[in-house]
């Protein structure tokens, strides 16, 4: 099915029912209910609690487990996030995956692409889910093969919908008869919680493509945004995912809020997972000095005077891209020198000076190259 067809594809009405069912009660009745009846704070706790096992399920294990294999789980992780993803009732994680590999392989081909973002912010954040516009597309799951082994991935798949029942409706009812507030709960931490967890969720391939910065590529559409990354447990690094999509990480530095990234590492502490896979600082930061140097010389092309400049800003960006090859090939040849018995100790010291040489050159390096490409763009 493509889009260049004028006819538009049939309704899919239970899709349809429920997404606008989920909004009107978390808009109309929950208020309602809170006015009345009062939700205190053993709802909003359940709620958090619920919401973040939902969202963190999609995105350690629909994501960035199923969908990249970006580091290998423990049975016990993988049945956990197979029924935190049924209780988000995001389809089942094969079935997710097979169209994310899809949104990753063809990102913004509008023909392709099952929620590109080239089709406007509504049709990608919930829309391509209300119309047949995929029907056989990839009914048959060709794209996860592998995923087709995982036991817990076709267990899901096969009872999804009584997992998702059992989810949806046993969780809070059976928080409402602990608390003995039944449809406070089934409100709170049945509906609300369900139409937070999508639409969050939802922001991923809506806002994710076109609200941030892109500093890592401008191949596709993505964005890097740290005020999503916090409404989507790290996901909100998404200019990131979209160029290293192998890499455990979102949020690639330390200091970036990215709970999935914390939740993958800290379970490897205890072997609950392993194979944690990461790119390099260099293909990281080669990554970004492209990126700068695209924008700069997209500006520069505009104007006939500045071929010159032109012609420097490639020239430093050759420079820098050595220097950063040199500086961790080093760094990386210091590291292992601390394990060999054979090198020798004057050897030793001439990589030490290597490196601090190299670290010399490079920070003056980065600073020039800030400086060029700022002044740009
Ligand atoms: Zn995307
Ligand atoms: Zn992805």
């Amino acid at each position: 099915m493509t889009t260049s067809t004028n006819t538009k594809p049939p309704i899919i009405w239970q899709n349809v029912i429920l997404f606008t069912l989920l909004f009107a009660i978390s808009c109309g009745v929950v208020p309602w209910y809170a006015y009345q009846y009062g939700i205190d704070a053993k709802h909003w706790v359940w709620l958090l609690i619920t919401f973040s096992f939902c969202n963190l399920s999609i995105t350690a294990g629909y994501h960035r487990l199923w969908s990249h294999k970006t580091y290998e789980a423990h049975s016990a992780l993988k049945v956990i996030f197979a029924l935190g993803g049924a209780f988000a009732l995001q389809n089942s994680a094969l079935h997710w995956s097979s169209d994310h590999r899809v949104h990753h392989k063809h990102v913004d081909n509008n023909d392709k692409d099952p929620y590109s973002a080239g089709r406007g912010f509504w049709f990608s954040h919930i829309g391509w889910m209300l119309r047949e516009y995929a029907t056989n597309q990839h009914i048959d799951y060709t794209n996860c093969r592998d995923l087709q082994k995982d036991k817990v991935v076709m267990w899901q798949h096969k009872y999804y919908l009584p997992l998702v029942l059992l989810t949806n409706i046993g969780i809070p009812l059976l928080l409402g008869i602990i608390y003995q507030d039944i449809w406070g709960m089934l409100l709170v931490v049945g509906v609300l919680r369900l139409c937070l967890s999508h639409h969050s969720t939802f922001f991923i391939n809506s806002l994710a493509h076109v609200w941030g910065s892109q500093p890592y590529t401008t191949k596709n559409s993505a964005r890097d945004n740290a005020v999503l990354a916090v409404f989507t447990f790290g996901e909100g690094y998404h200019n990131f995912h979209h160029i290293f999509e192998n890499d455990y990480r979102n949020g690639v530095r330390w200091w970036q809020y990215d709970p999935t990234k914390w939740l993958i590492k800290s379970c490897s502490w205890v072997g609950l997972t392993t194979k944690l896979r990461s790119v390099s600082d260099l293909r990281i930061e080669l990554a970004k000095a492209k990126a700068k140097l695209q924008y700069a010389q997209t500006r520069l092309s505009a104007d006939p005077t500045q071929q010159e400049h032109s012609a420097k800003l490639a020239q430093e960006f050759e420079r820098l891209t050595q220097t950063l090859n040199d500086y961790y090939q080093t760094q990386k040849q210091l590291l292992e020198s601390k394990y060999d018995t054979v090198m020798k100790q004057y050897e030793h010291s001439l990589l030490q000076m290597k490196y601090t040489q190299l670290k010399q050159e490079l920070k003056q390096q980065r600073r020039n190259w800030h400086l060029m490409t700022t002044r740009i763009a």
